[in-house]
């Protein structure tokens, strides 16, 4: 059954024209959704009975219930999902400045596999509809408030859900609903960089972020092994084919990629790039396999980066007491049922 959620206002605009309404009614929809909170057609009280039924009898209600809520020390919050089929999770955090932040997954696992990744090692189940994706943000909101700020950096690689993805962005940020600026969206992907042209051509203001976490193409290899992802090279090469900034994301591995000489080779990379920052993110322990750097090495790597006057921060990690932190979301209680 279709959704409800999966409809641009463009398309529910074709649907309601079809049924022989007047467009507006789709803008009403739109606003009884996504401003006033109000999922269920039945209490849609100012549109036409014969439509309410309508709209009752094709589309089903909400894709996902939320099965689990965690808390954090520093208020984070992780809700894990049940699907009909599948369980994900997203994450809201709250930055001390009190700007919400919401982590979003685009696939239910994910197919790329990089070594050091707890999502990556729970294999790949299926894309989520840009429904699973929005009903996210909407829940989510509900448990805490509307966010300032969405990232698609959850689980999965959303750019291999490019269409659910693609339509996401233009439903929350649709100026008649949700209203939320493209701006205040981020999309990482782990290096499809020909699918990530594409993406920024369709919606050019949404932040761009790659996940690198190498200075070399040979350790890049080693813990992001996808034969479907650039290499080193590859992406470096590409930044500045882009007109705008791109945000480079390293996970910070001791032993792996944290030396000195590797914050040498990679502000050797970008000194000449113009239009690129990297985020430094001290890895968060999960399973004992890969352990993080003292706090001075991350603060070493960073001042090396710096002294090329590259643009360089350290990202705080919120959330880590619950699991909540990059990588980290694996949607334990599924994967545990799952070993039994
Ligand atoms: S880091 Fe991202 S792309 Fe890599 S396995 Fe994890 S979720 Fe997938």
């Amino acid at each position: 059954m279709d959704n409800l959620l999966d409809h641009t206002l463009d398309t529910l605009g074709h649907f309601i024209v079809d049924f022989g309404e007047r467009y507006f009614r789709a803008e009403q929809i739109f606003e009884w959704l996504y401003v006033r909170g109000v999922y269920n057609p039945a209490d849609m009280t100012n549109l036409p009975l014969p439509l309410r039924e309508a709209l009752s009898n094709e589309f089903s209600s909400m894709p996902l219930v939320p099965v689990e809520v965690t808390r954090s020390s520093d208020d984070c919050r992780k809700i894990l999902f049940a699907a009909d089929d599948v369980e994900i999770e997203t994450v809201a955090m709250f930055s001390d400045s009190g700007r919400a932040t919401f982590c979003l997954s685009t696939q239910a696992g994910c197919p790329i596999g990089c070594t050091f990744c707890a999502t990556g090692n729970m294999g790949f189940k299926r894309n989520l509809k840009a429904s699973e994706i929005t009903a996210q943000v909407l829940i989510t909101q509900n448990e805490t408030r509307r966010p300032d700020n969405i990232v698609l950096m959850g689980m999965g690689e959303g750019l291999l859900n490019f269409d659910e993805v693609d339509k996401f962005v233009g439903i929350m940020s649709e100026p008649k609903g949700y209203a939320l600026s493209e701006r205040r969206i981020t999309l990482s992907t782990a290096g499809l960089m020909d699918e990530l042209k594409r993406f920024h051509e369709l919606h050019p203001k949404v932040e761009l972020a790659i996940s690198l976490n190498a200075a070399d193409d040979a350790t890049r290899k080693k813990l992001m092994p996808s034969g479907k992802l650039s290499s080193f090279t590859q992406i470096i090469n590409a930044i500045e084919q882009f007109d705008c900034d791109i945000t480079l994301e390293y996970v910070l591995l001791r032993g792996i990629n944290d030396s000195k000489k590797d914050a040498e080779k990679l502000a050797a990379a970008l000194c000449n790039i113009h239009n690129v920052k990297i985020n430094l993110i001290r890895f968060n322990e999960t399973d004992g396999k890969f352990t993080a750097p003292d706090k001075k090495s991350v603060l070493e790597f960073q001042r090396i980066i710096r002294k090329r006057n590259v643009r360089c921060f350290i990202r705080k990690s919120l959330g880590a007491d619950i699991s909540a932190a990059c990588g980290q979301l694996a949607g334990k209680r599924n994967l545990s049922a799952n070993e039994k």
